[in-house]
């Protein structure tokens, strides 16, 4: 990472407009997840420590550009509050007459203003260049923090950026650090561990990841296309027909290095008591769904697991939101946990599997961009980190 860093700007005195991704789960009013939270409050310390005004904006959910009431920032304002022990105020706009006024009398001594949520204003997805110079015109520096909106050109992420001198907060740092460890000159052996969905959707992380792995192992629902390339009876398993070619195309290309699962679990029905079994990969049976990997496959994957010095892992092995198919995605995480590889996990569904097993801890690197993650990891650029400025740069 070569981006100009939030430690190597003067803040003291200074209004920070600080852009984190406090996009978190809510409840009746509660945060019910506040990892995201937690996760920018080294940012936020250091900008109140060195002297300066933090003004933070997020999005929450998607309310398409208009006030929606149950989006409102005020259950994340009380929650940071609660974690940063120091004065939120929470304005109930991003922009505007009244958001100036506050600002101008700060009345949070030693604490920040959180703006209200930034999709309310249909200026925000748009990346409208007027919501963006008003937004800018609050503050005297911008610092990027959000990794989870990195990847999309909004005008929290990239207009305002254009219009302040601007710098990496600490965790988008720690982001593009850990993940550009798997990217460029990984130690050895690295090991990705791909699953969930979709083959289209990691058929560009997969081939990007061939770059630098030694091993690949292949689990979730995408395992059957490239079983069905490999020809495969597959049953009633999730197939992308039109990836078929692709999917032989990466086996001819990784050879040994990509590892399929030897058995799967499988049902009828995608049911919670829907009865299942354990059979051989090529012995899926007609009128079965494969649902999860089997404990031979679990046995298989520990081994280069347990041996690697670098893990990046993306997608469940099966159906971990249902007990009966959720043994899989638990093997792999307490061997990646156990394993004393730098782990790195990255895709929304793969860290909730993690945190719901309370493995968090045990991990490297927990990443908190899903899509920014897949995004960056397959080589695209992310319009949010592309705009800030590098390392050394007027
Ligand atoms: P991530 O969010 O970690 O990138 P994905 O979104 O690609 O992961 O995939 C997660 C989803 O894949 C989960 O909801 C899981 O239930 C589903 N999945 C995993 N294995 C299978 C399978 N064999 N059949 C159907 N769905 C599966
Ligand atoms: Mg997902």
């Amino acid at each position: 990472m070569n981006k100009r860093s939030v430690r190597d700007l003067d803040v003291r005195g200074k209004r920070v407009l600080v852009r984190v991704d406090f996009n978190v789960p809510v409840e009746d009013g509660e945060v019910t997840d506040d990892t995201r939270i937690r996760r920018t409050l080294p940012t936020i310390r250091h900008l109140l420590s060195e002297g300066a005004y933090p003004i933070l904006i997020s999005h929450l959910d998607r309310p398409g550009g208009r006030r929606d009431p149950e989006n409102a920032m005020d259950p994340v304002a009380k929650r940071l509050e609660e974690l940063l022990e120091a004065p939120v105020l929470k304005l109930d706009d991003a922009i505007g007459e009244e958001v100036e006024e506050a600002l101008d009398n700060w009345e949070v001594e030693g604490g920040v203003v959180l703006l209200e949520n930034s999709r309310f204003y249909p200026g925000e997805t748009d990346n409208d260049p007027e919501f963006a110079e008003q937004l800018a015109s609050l503050a005297d520096l911008y610092v990027d923090d959000a990794f989870g909106a990195a990847h999309r050109a909004h005008a929290t992420t990239v207009g305002v950026a254009e219009r302040l001198p601007g710098a990496v907060g600490f965790l988008l740092e720690e982001e593009l650090d850990n993940l550009d460890e798997v990217l460029q000159d990984p130690e050895h052996p690295f090991v990705a561990i791909i699953g969930g969905a979709k083959v289209s959707d990691k058929v560009g992380v997969i081939e990007s990841l061939l770059n630098t792995a030694d091993t690949l192992l292949v689990g979730g629902a995408m395992c059957f296309t490239f079983f069905k390339a490999q020809g495969y009876e597959v049953g009633n398993s999730l197939i992308e027909e039109e990836y078929l070619e692709e999917a032989k195309r990466l086996i001819d290309e990784a050879g040994e290095r990509l590892v399929l699962p030897v058995d799967v679990v499988v049902a009828e029905e995608i049911e919670e008591d829907s009865p299942s079994q354990t059979v051989k990969a090529e012995e899926i049976p007609a009128e079965m769904m494969g649902l999860d990997i089997g404990p031979e496959t679990v046995e298989k994957f520990r081994e280069p697991i347990k041996n690697a010095r670098i893990i990046f892992w993306n997608g469940p092995m099966g159906i971990f939101e249902m007990d009966a198919f959720a043994a899989g995605t638990e093997g792999v995480a307490r061997a990646v946990a156990e394993s004393e590889a730098n782990s790195i996990v990255g895709g929304g569904d793969s860290v909730a599997a993690v945190a719901g097993l309370g493995l968090e801890e045990e991990m490297g690197f927990i990443s908190t961009g899903g899509g920014a993650s897949l995004e960056y990891v397959e080589g695209k650029k992310l319009p949010g980190v592309a705009v800030l400025p590098d390392e050394g740069e007027e």
